[in-house]
């Protein structure tokens, strides 16, 4: 195949870059760097099988060549990236998944859409199924990223039922590993490179929210299982094993032996969700995935890789 991943340069679309690549194909990358950066791929400079274009999805976007699937991942993704680029995500999330989708469209490709699980907003329901609709707060400095999301959702459903495309949606639970950037403000890079840094842990509110943890490899191998599948509706991908921060922030102290402990601080933004676990019964059902890496070994890889990153910062 030849597949095209938007948001190539990010933390997820460089490692779905990796896993085409290892699995034999020809990977197109497209990114335009704001939040993306190409130290992720800079392993990949010269390897014949695959070509980096920098270029915003959200505008007309042509690419030479044919192509297999798309793989629109291109976001910013975390809560202060999307905080600083409000208008870009909204962007990348319509106009972005619009284009993508004519891309696939006129290409004849499969097509795979990154969603989230901040399309269940603040959950009402626990663990959060795929037929739950959500309770996201249209206004809130979250729904930037929330509606883009959902709106891409809605599209691409259309997509598939009006012109009979081949699309796929995996709803992305909480997810880490190497690469993730350093100063992206989410719970894992600045908790481990905090206590790197031998500083307090910053823990929101009280910590007693909670989140699920997916190593990134295990998220890649659901991705690419999905997009070998037929199942066209949305599926959860990430891990059950369920914490509070408080309780993963004492673990990531436990395991660096930092001695600064933690530090409560007000929530940086409003609306953040208090319980996020994935149901994953479709996936383990259509796709025979789950998890597999446990939380011990991708935070000892995690920390492996923010050690170099807290050095040279
Ligand atoms: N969080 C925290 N301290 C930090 C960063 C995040 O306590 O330094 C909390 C945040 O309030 C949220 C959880 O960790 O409850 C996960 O936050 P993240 O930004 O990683 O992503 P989210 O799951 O909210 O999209």
């Amino acid at each position: 195949m030849r597949v095209l991943i938007t948001g190539a340069a990010g933390f997820l679309g460089s490692h779905l870059c990796d896993r085409f690549l290892a699995e034999g194909h020809q990977v197109v990358g497209l990114d335009n760097l704001i939040t993306g950066s190409t130290r992720n791929l800079e392993h990949l400079a010269g390897n014949p099988d695959f070509l980096f274009l920098r270029h915003d999805i959200s505008n007309y976007t042509f690419v030479p060549g044919p192509v297999d699937a798309v793989l629109h991942f291109a976001s910013p993704a975390s809560p202060i990236d999307y905080l600083q680029y409000p208008i870009q995500t909204l962007k990348v999330g319509s106009l972005g998944t619009h284009n993508a989708l004519g891309v696939a469209k006129a290409k004849n490709a499969r097509f795979l859409l990154a969603s989230t699980s901040e399309v269940y907003g603040d959950p009402l329901v626990h663990p959060q199924r795929e037929d739950y609709p959500g309770n996201v707060d249209t206004i809130g400095p979250r729904g930037v990223y929330d509606e883009a999301k959902r709106f891409a959702e809605a599209l691409t459903m259309a997509y598939q039922r009006t012109h009979g495309m081949q699309t796929r949606i995996v709803r992305i639970f909480n997810t880490y590993g190497p690469r993730m950037r350093l100063d992206d403000g989410r719970v894992v890079p600045n908790f481990v490179s905090q206590a790197l840094r031998g500083q307090p842990l910053t823990v929101y509110g009280d910590g007693s929210q909670t989140r699920s943890f997916c190593y990134v490899s295990d998220l890649i191998d659901g991705i690419y299982r999905l997009l070998n599948s037929d199942f066209g509706e949305p599926v959860n991908i990430g891990n059950p094993k369920e914490m509070t921060i408080l309780e993963f922030a004492q673990h990531i102290n436990a395991l660096t032996n930092n001695p600064a402990g933690i530090v409560y601080e007000d929530a940086r933004i409003k609306g953040d969700p208090q319980t996020r676990q994935p149901d994953i019964s479709r996936a383990r059902a259509l796709l025979g995935w789950e998890p597999r890496v446990s939380l011990e070994k991708g935070l000892a890889a995690t920390i492996d890789y923010f050690q170099e990153r807290v050095k040279v910062s």
